[in-house]
This record gives C-alpha cells, structure tokens and sequence, in this order.
C-alpha cells in the first residue's frame, strides 16, 4: 500500500469513528489551556486534571498568576514532573502575557513560543486547539503513531514528523489529527507493546505489514529456527571439546 492510500484509509476511519476528538485535558478558556498544555510536558493528563481545577482558582487570569512566585505556585503543582521548573515557567508566562500581550493568549505561533516554557509543539496545540490555525502538534504518541502506520518516511525529529504531515493532511483534519494520533497512541498502539491484535487499523498500518504479513512472519520462523540450530551446534561443540579435553587429562595421568 501506498503512502497516499494510508493517509485516505487513516482520514476515513477516524473522521467516522472520532470525528470529534478533542483533547484530555480540562480547560475553561485559552489561558488555561496554556497552563495546562505547560504543565503536561512529560507528565499524564491524568495528573495534570488533578492539579489544575485548586490552580485555576488561585490564578485565574495571568494578571493573578503574574503577581505569584513561583514558590507558592510549586505548592500547587508538586505532584506533576519537574514542578520547579514548570513553576518558574508559569509566573514568566503569565508575566510576558500581562506586559506583552495585553493580558491575552497570542494567536501566532512565533509569539507563542516567546513565551517561557512554550516550544513549537505547545504552541502548535494552542494555535490549533484554540485558534482554529492549520497546525500539527507533534507529541511523543503523534511521532511513534505516525511514523508506525507509514504515514511519515523516515522523520526523524518531531519538526521532520510534522512537516511531512503538513504535506498530506488536509488543513481541515489537520487539529484533529493530533488528537485521533495521540488518543490512539495512548490506548492501542502503545510505545513498548503496541496492542496490534486488538487495533482496528492495521490493515493499513506498514509496522503491522512488516511484522505480521505471512512473509514477515516466515522470515521470523527462520531466523528463530537459525537460532536455535546454532545453539544446537554450539551445545554438540561444546560437548566435544569438553570430551576432548577430559580424555587429554586421562592420556596425560
Ligand atoms: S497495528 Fe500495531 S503498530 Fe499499527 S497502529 Fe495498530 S497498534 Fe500501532
């Protein structure tokens, strides 16, 4: 199958099956959708949706979160991966917003990314997520899920992921792209043992044609049956030099 057939059966299945796909995390408007997008940087959602409902009370706008410290937002965040970090990130973001952007989440990608703690994929979930723009977010679910199902050729960096994506995805699915990858990524094609029995897309996935097809399952027969040969002679072998040896030690007495 081709590239091009992958990326139709990859748009039909979805659009019927989760046209509407959104993301899991908990937000009322876009300035909370920034924090919590900040926050979500090797972390779960999960545990992201646990912290934010108390953070969002205390810090409401970025005019309340500009005036904290990163100290009293650390109480608030502990329990997320690197807190201090994120923290200081957050007061610097709020800051920037109020003395730059006039209090308001920027559109524009490159503003975006002025902010601390923003780098190109946060602010590509914002710009789509938000914004509405014809942007592709590459996360580690979108890198590992679309480079399995063949729909990138050799994309090495999530920027080389999302620019080929950006080619063959039309700007209509594009938002929601992100989502059918990484909710799929998060539930059936895992990153250390891909749920591929179970998955209702292999039939068109390339990891699946090159690991389950009859001639890649043969070639795996051989190469087992290889090696167990070769363990065999290894065993006989060793059987012999020992026989040797012992009966060296005999002739010697
Ligand atoms: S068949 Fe396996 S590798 Fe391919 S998308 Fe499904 S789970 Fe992932």
């Amino acid at each position: 199958m081709n590239k091009k057939d992958r990326y139709i059966h990859f748009i039909e299945y979805f659009s019927k099956n989760q046209p509407n796909a959104v993301t899991e995390l908990h937000y009322g408007n876009p300035f909370e959708l920034l924090v919590a997008v900040i926050l979500s940087a090797q972390c779960t959602d999960k545990r992201i949706n646990q912290v934010t409902p108390a953070l969002f009370k205390q810090f409401p706008n970025p005019q309340a979160l500009s005036t904290s410290n990163p100290e009293e937002v650390f109480n608030y965040i502990r329990s997320v991966s690197y807190p201090n970090n994120k923290a200081k990130h957050l007061v610097g973001m709020a800051k920037m917003l109020v003395a730059n952007f006039n209090g308001k989440v920027p559109s524009d990608i490159n503003d975006l990314q002025k902010l601390p703690g923003v780098g190109r994929k946060t602010a590509n979930v914002i710009a789509s997520v938000v914004f509405d723009a014809p942007a592709i977010a590459v996360d580690t679910h979108v890198f590992r899920v679309a480079n399995r199902l063949g729909l990138t050729t050799n994309a090495k960096t999530p920027l080389a992921v999302e620019k080929q994506l950006m080619v063959y995805l039309p700007e209509d699915v594009m938002g929601v792209a992100h989502h059918w990858l990484i909710l799929h990524g998060r539930y059936v094609c895992l990153a250390r043992s891909p749920k591929c029995e179970a998955c209702p897309i292999s039939w068109f996935c390339k990891y699946y044609e090159k690991t389950h097809t009859e001639a890649a399952l043969l070639k795996a027969e051989t190469l087992k049956a290889k090696k167990l040969k070769d363990a065999s002679k290894k065993r006989a072998l060793n059987k012999i030099s020992s026989a040797l040896k012992k009966q060296a030690a005999k002739s010697k007495n």
